[in-house]
């Protein structure tokens, strides 16, 4: 019955059934209505749409191939298996797809300034890509711990003229970032965009960010068809906020032969994981109604993930209405499911992927043994591995 009403877009209000919406400061309600106007306006004006398709084309490197893994679906001895490989767009991951849409939108706003937070530093590079790519001054909030720990993407984005701004707040790590971030929006907000860098935070960012990145679902829809004539039986992808999971769900929300299965961070296995959806419940977070990880008192717990980019207490408000619906299924793996899987996908295949990928990748082993052989799983292959060597060092066996 739900399955017929399923909603494929927020109502006006940027509800997603019970989820989203926009829990933010007043001041702020100005500059969200502005941005949903121009988002609505732009997405279907054909001089964005041409020009942000250039841009992905001959900037960001699209298409990303759909590639068949052949040694792993030997090895998983099942379905067969195919990465979408967003590891290979200009950056190293599916992020590219929203900083660049962004960016290209603050453009034609009109706005001089683009602001972004960062946890482990992949959305701050993308970020800093794109405001060096379109001439854009840009500001990167980091929580001091953050900006000790991950050295390499601080250098990045100082490399590419951002401004890398230390937040010395709080815990120092993500969460005061975005408090950081938003302070300065609420400041600026004439003259500046804030770049959020997944499907969350108050609409129409869920909505936004899932549009830019849909098109790593779309480029597979098309594949599919051309060459086989047919959609894919199975859709995965790991789940941290969740932009690469919509976007690569979101084309296939109608089709509903074709299942859909995100992938969240396990953590050890223990209570310390990153599980919004499948050990959550529902609160607010970061400007929307979603699940979160809280305590009784409903306070945030911090996630805990071998993957920075899976770190994250909360989850995209259409990734918690789809669960809901049960349109989209969710599950899990460990730490070391994830780090086995990247070396396996390493060895098999010589492709190093994400660690976030990489959990994506451990599941879908599993579930290609439990299907046909004439049967096809798409695997999201969301960035790659590179960042992560350091992380892993002493963690393989
Ligand atoms: C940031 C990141 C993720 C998690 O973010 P989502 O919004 O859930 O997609 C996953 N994979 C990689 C490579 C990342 O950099």
């Amino acid at each position: 019955m739900l399955r017929q009403s399923l909603m494929t877009e927020p109502d006006e209000r940027g509800y997603f059934g019970r989820f989203g919406g926009r829990f933010v400061p007043e001041s702020l309600i100005p500059a969200l209505d502005e941005l949903t106007e121009a988002f609505y306006r732009l997405r279907n004006q054909q001089k964005f749409q041409e020009e942000l398709a250039d841009y992905n084309r001959h900037y960001g490197g699209r298409p990303s191939p759909l590639y068949f893994a052949k040694r792993l679906t030997e090895y998983a001895g099942g379905a067969r298996i195919f990465l979408k490989r967003e590891d290979l767009i200009h950056g190293g991951a599916h992020k590219f797809n929203n900083a660049m849409g962004q960016g290209l939108l603050t453009k034609y706003l009109g706005k001089k300034r683009i602001i972004a937070e960062t946890g482990a530093g992949q959305h701050g590079t993308a970020t800093a890509m794109i405001g060096a790519l379109l001439g854009i001054e840009t500001v990167i909030y980091m929580g001091e711990k953050d900006i000790e720990r991950q050295q390499p993407n601080v250098q990045r984005m100082r490399l590419m003229g951002a401004d890398v701004v230390p937040v010395k707040t709080g815990s120092r790590t993500l969460k005061d970032a975005v408090n950081e971030a938003l302070r300065d929006w609420v400041r600026n907000v004439e003259t500046t965009h804030y770049l959020i860098g997944s499907v969350v935070g108050p609409h129409p960012f869920p909505l936004m960010v899932r549009h830019f990145q849909s098109v790593i679902g779309q480029e597979v829809k098309h594949d599919f068809l051309e060459y086989f004539g047919e959609l894919p039986d199975l859709v995965m992808a790991c789940v941290g906020g969740g932009s690469n999971a919509a976007g690569s769900f979101h084309p296939f929300i109608e089709d509903t032969k074709v299942k859909l299965l995100g992938v969240e961070a396990g953590g050890k296995g223990d209570q310390a994981n990153s599980r919004s959806i499948t050990c959550g419940s529902q609160g607010i977070l970061h400007g929307s109604m979603s699940y979160l990880l809280q305590n009784e008192e409903g306070q945030v717990k911090e996630a805990h993930s071998v993957s920075a980019g899976l770190d994250y207490p909360g989850v995209g408000p259409e990734l918690a209405y789809w669960n809901e619906t049960g349109r989209v299924d969710f599950t899990y793996a460990a730490d070391k499911e994830a780090l086995d899987a990247m070396r396996l996908l390493s060895r098999l295949e010589g492709i190093i992927p994400a660690l976030e990928s990489s959990h994506a990748i451990a599941r879908a082993i599993d579930v290609a043994k439990t299907m046909d052989k004439d049967e096809r799983i798409v695997v999201t292959l969301s960035g790659r591995g590179d960042k992560d060597l350091e992380t892993i060092q002493g963690k393989m066996t």
